[in-house]
């Protein structure tokens, strides 16, 4: 039984690998498909490590204000002192 789990872990060792990338299904199915091929299962698995993650694109707001020079926190526009460490901006 125990050998049994570790092949099927090893088996889908490449799905498992992929499992947060975009192209995940595309990855699980060469696995499970072609997977008993070797040659398959290498592909999935080189699929798997160089398939790019998933990171979503957030959008940061603009802002007119200035960087204070101690310790770069955002001052919002008119302010004549940093809101977080009080120096002059
Ligand atoms: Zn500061």
């Amino acid at each position: 039984m125990f050998f049994l789990i570790c092949s099927m872990l090893l088996y889908f060792l490449p799905t498992i690998l992929g499992r947060d990338k975009a192209d995940l299904m595309g990855i699980f199915l060469v696995n499970l498909l072609l997977g008993w091929t070797v040659i398959g299962w290498f592909i999935a698995l080189i699929w798997a490590c160089s398939a790019e993650r998933y990171v979503p694109v957030r959008a940061v707001p603009v802002s007119s204000g200035r960087f204070c020079s101690q310790c770069g926190t955002l001052s919002p526009y008119g302010g004549h002192f940093c809101a977080a460490c009080g120096r002059a901006v």
